[in-house]
């Protein structure tokens, strides 16, 4: 296929991400990125997924490259404190699943199904997985060469050290680099964009446009006017405030979710800071109650300041109209809780480039893209929806509204559903097809760590503990001794001539 000459509007994460995979795809591509020195990127957005390693292996950018430039620490998974106060235990981690946990899956799994019955038997997801394990460590998730499993695990990561590293490579890979506004978008007779017209006045024509304009969505809504999907029916959320705070002497490597009066904390551990933020939702609680309560929690002063960000949750209809494909916030943005926004965004730029080579823009090939990306996109809705309907606070309207709330999309229901009624969750998400990114473990993750089990309705019977019976602690606990601690990574990084 011939490549197309593509023009990306935007320069934050999503924007350089997007120059790099389609680099990568057409290496013969003219690829321009144009961004607007005078509106600033986002500035958040620094945990991620497995799918962000990946990307760096696709690109050929090695962590000692990247990481010490981004003051990146690892990260196995995310901690969520004090969500649930009917569970037995305080908080639960949702690691990133990996290879190993092939071998313990299934322990967790017959023991959850166990206690779904009744049976007292031990359910707590730390207990099961080897991420969880490596967090509570504090250790790196990179395995020894002896140690032949694959490991899946994400980043922390400062944002717009990111964002440089970036288009410094993106640059020198032969993306071009405009800064410049768009202020005028021309159109073909039949309504396709023709150009960028920037402040500078000139033209930047293009056949494919890439829309990483942020919640501006300059091009998907400001020109294509495509409606947009509110989810806020379900999700509450849609304002956070954000500061940082000095950084500790060994990093976790797991992101820190703190359930607060009117949503969560974010605590993610970098280098030179820790990043935190408080995402609330604005119908329950001001901007200014939401700031005290995060200086208060994190102890800062007058002087320390603050950042305030509004943010709507939701999707575009269609993220691919017309010769423009919308990626990162123009195209939507769900709630940080499972830091997958990134992951989004290459799930989207990747699933364009393998459709647009087939098709080439036909329109059931733009269809089917559509159709895909929004499965995937409530695939995470429905998971970060279940967070907030499991809850068991009840310690202010927000969080009592949010467990009364009855507006649940039918694919959630149905899992809800299947676990209540002692059912095969692998064979609900089977029904589904798939589209999520959370598997069975992770389900399992967060409906035993909300302690959502029927009461237990029989003496304990030891022979349905299969966390005992195949000595689930002894093997993890015997595979965390194969992984370095993190500071002891990170110090090797750093430590390389540049
Ligand atoms: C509170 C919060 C927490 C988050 N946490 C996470 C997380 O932990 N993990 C995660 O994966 N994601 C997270 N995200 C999402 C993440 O921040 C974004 O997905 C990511 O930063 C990509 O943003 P973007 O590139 O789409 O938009 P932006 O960063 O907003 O960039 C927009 C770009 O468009 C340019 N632009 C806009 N208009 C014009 C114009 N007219 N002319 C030229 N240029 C223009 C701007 O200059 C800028 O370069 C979070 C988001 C929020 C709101």
């Amino acid at each position: 296929m011939t490549p197309p000459r593509v023009v990306i509007l935007g320069g934050g994460s999503a924007g350089w991400i997007t120059a790099h995979l389609m680099r990568h795809a057409w290496p013969d591509a003219a690829i321009t990125l144009v961004e607007a020195p005078d509106i600033a990127t986002i500035g958040v957005g620094e945990g991620s997924t497995p799918t962000l390693k990946r990307f760096f292996e696709v690109i050929g950018i090695a962590e000692a490259e990247w990481m010490p430039r981004c003051h990146a620490t690892y990260k196995a998974g995310i901690r969520f404190d004090g969500w649930s106060p009917a569970a037995p235990w305080p908080s639960y981690r949702h690691p990133f699943i990996t290879q190993v946990d092939v071998h313990t899956r299934e322990a967790f799994v017959l023991n959850c199904r166990n206690r779904r019955l009744g049976h007292d038997v031990p359910v707590h997801p730390d207990a099961f997985l080897l991420g969880a394990r490596l967090s509570a460590e504090g250790k790196a998730p990179i395995a020894p060469p002896h140690f032949p499993f694959r490991m899946e695990y994400g980043y922390h990561f400062d944002a717009a050290l990111l964002g440089a590293f970036l288009r410094d490579v993106a640059v020198a890979r032969g993306v071009v680099h405009r800064a410049a506004r768009v202020e005028q978008v021309t159109r073909h007779a039949n309504g396709d964009v023709a150009a960028l017209v920037t402040d500078a006045g000139e033209a930047i024509a293009a056949e494919l446009f890439v829309d990483c304009s942020g919640f501006a969505g300059r091009l998907i809504e400001q020109v294509l006017d495509v409606p947009f999907h509110g989810f806020g029916d379900h999700l509450f959320n849609d304002a956070a405030v954000v500061a940082p705070t000095p950084p500790v002497a060994a990093p976790a490597t797991e992101t820190v979710a703190t359930a607060l009066s009117n949503g969560w904390c974010w605590s993610i551990p970098l280098q030179h800071r820790v990043g935190n933020g408080y995402v609330y939702a604005s119908a329950f609680q001001s901007a200014e109650a939401a700031e005290t309560e995060l200086r208060a929690r994190l102890g800062l002063v007058d002087a320390d300041e603050v950042r305030h960000l509004r943010f709507r949750v939701g999707r575009r209809a269609r993220h691919w109209e017309r010769n423009v494909v919308a990626v990162g916030l123009s195209q939507g943005f769900i709630e940080p809780l499972e830091a997958t926004a990134l992951h989004l965004v290459l799930n989207t730029v990747e699933q364009f480039i393998g459709h647009y080579a087939r098709g080439k823009g036909t329109a059931k090939d733009r269809g089917a893209f559509n159709e895909t990306i929004n499965a995937r996109i409530e695939g995470v809705r429905d998971y970060i929806v279940a967070h907030y309907k499991l809850t068991t606070r009840t310690d202010s309207d927000y969080w009592r509204a949010n467990a009364a709330n009855v507006a649940l999309p039918d694919p959630l229901l149905d899992i809800l559903d299947t676990w209540f009624r002692r059912g095969d969750l692998a064979e609900a998400l089977r029904r589904q097809g798939n589209a999520s990114h959370f598997g069975e473990l992770s389900w399992h993750c967060l409906l035993a760590g909300y302690g959502a089990f029927p009461p237990v309705s029989e003496a304990p019977r030891d022979d349905v503990d299969f966390h005992a019976q195949r000595d689930v602690a002894a093997f993890l606990a015997g595979c965390a001794l194969n992984y370095p601690a993190q500071r002891e990574v990170l110090a090797a990084q750093s430590a390389r001539p540049a």
